[in-house]
């Protein structure tokens, strides 16, 4: 194993510092752990684009909203190290809230609702509202771990898109790092691949299937000319409309400009965003509807005549 793997956030400052002073450009993968191909992919393109890469594995607390959903969120820091080391990483570091933020948490373990961060206006509606205080914990996470890798570059995403665009912001509030949005990566049937799928029972991973499937219809509809954000909505409704999937949001935003409704004017780009919960495990999922759906569709049946 030739990974540095490092326990502490303070030990982490010190292995940047000094790749720093050995004049290494660094890029940071910041990950929640129970690493996959997507999170492997943002590894694999910080190894392309910096000297050295490392990535950050902290189930961050205050990033969730629901007790049992952070109990339930899978862990295996060996597991991540083993993959990490496979492909090059550079180093790995982990930590507890309180090694995070030393001396900053209350009597409780707890960070005073004083010390989170603010995010701008992209954390408002879907993610920002469903899930109430999420994008402040995740920027104050980010912050604090920008703050302790000082990284040239910090790669993210798509799949969790309005995050990319709460930690741009936050990044360019700040001065820096530069960040890098990465593809969203998917298994065979489509499914957005995801550190919660391994908590889905057999039957509803083959459910969570009609996710992609759902915005392949609306990406197909888009490039067909429809341009109605409620019939790119209808399109999403129809194809999630299945037993099983609870739905939270399917809709439709200008990528280029975020509003916490739908679009009120004409829009050129669109992406569609969709939140749905399958056997108590709740999944997000997006696409640029230019591009061509995340599954190939059956041909439309033609009108009977
Ligand atoms: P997480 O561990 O879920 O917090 O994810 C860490 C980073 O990996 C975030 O920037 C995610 O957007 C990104 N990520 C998670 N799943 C995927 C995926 N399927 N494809 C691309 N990036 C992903």
């Amino acid at each position: 194993m030739t990974i540095e793997a490092l326990g502490t956030p303070g030990q982490a400052r010190e292995w940047c510092r000094l790749s720093r002073e050995a004049g290494a450009s660094l890029g940071l993968v910041p990950t929640m752990g129970a690493l996959h191909e997507g999170h492997l992919g943002l590894v694999r393109r910080a190894l392309e684009e910096n000297d050295r890469a490392c990535a950050s594995v902290f189930v961050n607390p205050l990033q969730f909203g629901e007790a049992s959903d952070l109990e339930k969120y899978p862990r295996d820091f060996e597991a991540d190290v083993a993959r990490l080391d496979s492909i090059g990483c550079h180093m790995v570091f982990t930590g507890t809230l309180e090694q995070f933020f030393e001396g900053e948490l209350d009597r409780g373990g707890s960070l005073p609702a004083d010390r989170l961060l603010h995010p701008g206006p992209q954390a408002l509606g879907l993610e920002g509202e469903f899930r109430s205080g999420h994008f402040e914990g995740v920027a104050t996470i980010v912050d604090r771990l920008f703050e302790v890798a000082s990284p040239d570059r910090a790669y993210f995403g798509q799949k969790d898109f309005q995050q990319s665009l709460v930690v741009s912001e936050l990044a360019r509030a700040r001065g820096g790092p530069r960040v890098v949005i990465c593809p969203i990566a998917r298994e065979p049937s489509g499914l957005a691949r995801s550190s919660r799928n391994e908590l889905l029972e057999p039957r509803d991973r083959e459910r969570a299937a009609c996710i992609a499937v759902a915005l392949s219809h609306a990406a197909r509809a888009w490039r067909s000319g429809v341009r109605s954000v409620e019939a790119l909505e209808g399109e999403l409704a129809a194809a999630l409309d299945r037993p099983g999937v609870e739905l939270e949001y399917a809709t439709v935003r200008d990528p280029s400009r975020w509003s916490p409704g739908g679009p009120t004017w004409e829009f050129e780009e669109a992406v569609a965003l969709v939140a749905v919960r399958i056997g108590g495990v709740r999944l997000i999922d997006n696409h640029l509807l230019g591009e061509p759906g995340p599954v190939t569709l059956p041909p439309a049946a033609e009108p009977r005549g």
